[in-house]
């Protein structure tokens, strides 16, 4: 801790909020630039209805919801709408404050018009989100999963989960919401910080009861009432790969205004909290994604009335305490070093290799075949005594890299655990890859961002990228291009997100390409006419860049 200010340089930052520091050169920080920014719940519900518009079956695990308030009247037609449709339907939504955490505004309602649209609604906007009435249920009981989900890079894309995490249980029996019990949030809110003051809470010292237990112990429930729980960790894997793919796209245009390319700084890790709710039939929905999650490992006591004492929590031991060692031994600097030092040895030892055999050969030129058979043979076997000092060295990083098991390696890590955290990505790519087409949309935005450091692309840059393109037409002149332009950007802007940068923000542009894309390809579905056009224009910039490549050789 540098409670006066830090002088010298770290290998890891462990930052308690967010990435911002001015001077962090090298090493790598335990936060992503934009993270906490991009996991608000409007910033998160937009990303995710991004994906939606363009898959929606893969992205069915989010509830449907909308941005206040803005989408209010967009809201109140569509509830009306599917209600004339099905007039068996009895909805209930869940309104929640942008930005909040630990319940803090939510509120339930069962129409449209009970949205508190006084004053407060327009100074503090929110997401209103269909509410999952259907929960599973544990000794009759809601509750929600607090994942643990380790980003540690960005480009190239790895992720890790956690094996086992917590679950957080209501304090009042469950019962399908009425108009009688919306209000009751000990029955309807998981929140450890509001369930905590109900008389009903329960710390235990066993991870397998209490108000919070481990999720390994509801799986073993599960397990033992014959529910398939290899299928639930699959589509948890793939909720949490699919959510990180739709933010993905925004980190990375943070990433280059705060670090950009070509110039010294960090590198960025983040442990991010997933919290999902398993519905009746088991499957899992996206709640939120917390930037900060609490690596709390002790709670509050009241020894006697006002006196409190902070003691251990086992079951927040048991789950965090993992966490941080793995990420602490998946990012170890020594590590990295001592992966780059047997890269070294490696490629110094085949250069040896190499010139003994052309020495031998030289030499032995006028001696037998046999001969150069042996000495080669000879050269061999350095090569595989080499081989054993080399796998000597691979025992030092062994497991760790790809949360294999490392018990019994003779590394610095032996007598260590085996890691908690396993890789999902990229060792899941190829199942997930095709749904990473607005990553691509992003990298030829900050292509044209031009001067780096900013987040928004000027009209300049925007008329720049539909030239390089050639996206212009007869049927699309470049007068449209600016009218496309303005449109878009003012839209975007007059909803208030970011007023400190002027032009086009990132999901602006993604509406303008999946806009352009409609209008080139109209009869393919979305998705594919978006990648049609994505492939369009990295073909012209290829085109570009090997002209431009054959120029300056000229
Ligand atoms: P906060 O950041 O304030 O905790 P959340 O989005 O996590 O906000 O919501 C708080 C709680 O409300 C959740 O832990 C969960 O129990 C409940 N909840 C949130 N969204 C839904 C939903 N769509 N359906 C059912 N319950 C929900």
């Amino acid at each position: 801790q540098f409670p006066f200010g830090r002088r010298l340089p770290c290998d890891i930052y462990w930052h308690g909020v967010s990435f911002h520091d001015n001077d962090i050169f090298s090493g790598q920080v335990n936060k992503f630039p934009g993270m906490t920014e991009m996991v608000r719940k409007i910033t998160l519900s937009r990303a995710v209805r991004t994906m939606q518009d363009l898959f929606p079956l893969e992205y069915n695990f989010y509830p449907r919801s909308w941005i206040l308030p803005e989408e209010f009247p967009l809201f109140v037609d569509e509830v009306r709408m599917m209600k004339d449709s099905d007039p068996a339907w009895k909805p209930t939504f869940i309104v929640k404050p942008d930005g909040g955490c630990q319940g803090d505004g939510i509120y339930l309602i069962k129409d449209p018009s009970d949205i508190r649209l006084t004053g407060s609604i327009q100074s503090r906007p929110a997401v209103v989100q269909e509410y999952i009435c259907k929960p599973l249920l544990v000794d009759k009981l809601k509750f929600d999963i607090r994942l643990y989900v380790l980003l540690k890079s960005l480009e190239p894309l790895e992720i890790y989960i956690a094996k086992d995490g917590l679950s957080r249980f209501c304090t009042e029996p469950y019962q399908e919401p009425t108009l009688k019990n919306l209000h009751q949030v000990f029955m309807h809110l998981t929140n450890y910080s509001l369930n905590i003051h109900s008389g009903n809470f329960i710390h235990s010292d066993n991870v397998n009861t209490g108000s919070k237990r481990t999720f390994s112990s509801i799986l073993c429930r599960l397990s033992s009432r014959g529910a398939d729980v290899k299928k639930l960790w699959s589509d948890i894997i793939s909720l949490v790969i699919k959510t990180i793919i739709a933010l993905t796209p925004e980190l990375k245009v943070y990433y280059q205004s705060d670090i950009p390319a070509g110039k010294p700084g960090p590198t960025c890790f983040q442990i991010l909290g997933f919290d999902i709710l398993l519905m009746k039939n088991l499957k899992p929905m996206l709640l939120e994604v917390n930037a900060n999650p609490s690596m709390r490992i002790e709670h509050e006591q009241e020894l006697s009335p006002g006196v409190f004492e902070n003691v251990p929590s086992p079951v927040d031991e048991e789950v965090k305490v993992a966490v941080i060692r793995d990420t602490l031994r998946l990012v170890d600097p020594q590590k990295k070093k001592r992966k780059d030092i047997h890269d070294e040895l490696k490629i110094a030892l085949t250069i040896n290799l190499v010139t003994a055999w052309h020495l031998v050969v030289n030499k032995e030129s006028r001696k037998s075949k046999a001969n150069i058979r042996y000495n080669y043979s000879v050269c061999c076997r350095s090569q595989t005594l080499e081989h054993v000092s080399e796998g000597k060295e691979e025992a030092l990083e062994a497991g760790p890299v790809d949360g294999e098991e490392c018990e019994g390696s003779r590394g610095p890590e032996a007598g260590l655990p085996s890691l908690c955290l396993k890789q999902v990505f990229p060792k899941y790519a190829k199942q997930f890859n095709y749904l990473r087409l607005v990553d691509r949309v992003a990298a030829l935005f900050i292509r044209f961002l031009g001067v780096k450091g900013t987040t928004k692309l000027g009209p300049t840059g925007f008329r720049t990228f539909i030239r390089n393109c050639k996206l212009s037409n007869s049927s699309f002149s470049m007068a449209a291009v600016d009218i496309l332009y303005i449109d878009i950007t003012r839209r975007w802007n007059s909803m208030g997100i970011d007023h400190k940068e002027s032009g086009m923000c990132l999901q602006a542009f993604v509406e303008a390409f999946f806009c352009l894309a409609q209008k080139k390809y109209k009869s393919l579905p979305l998705h594919e006419q978006v990648a049609s056009l994505i492939d369009f224009c990295e073909y012209h910039l290829a085109v570009l860049d090997e002209k431009r490549l054959v120029c300056g050789r000229g």
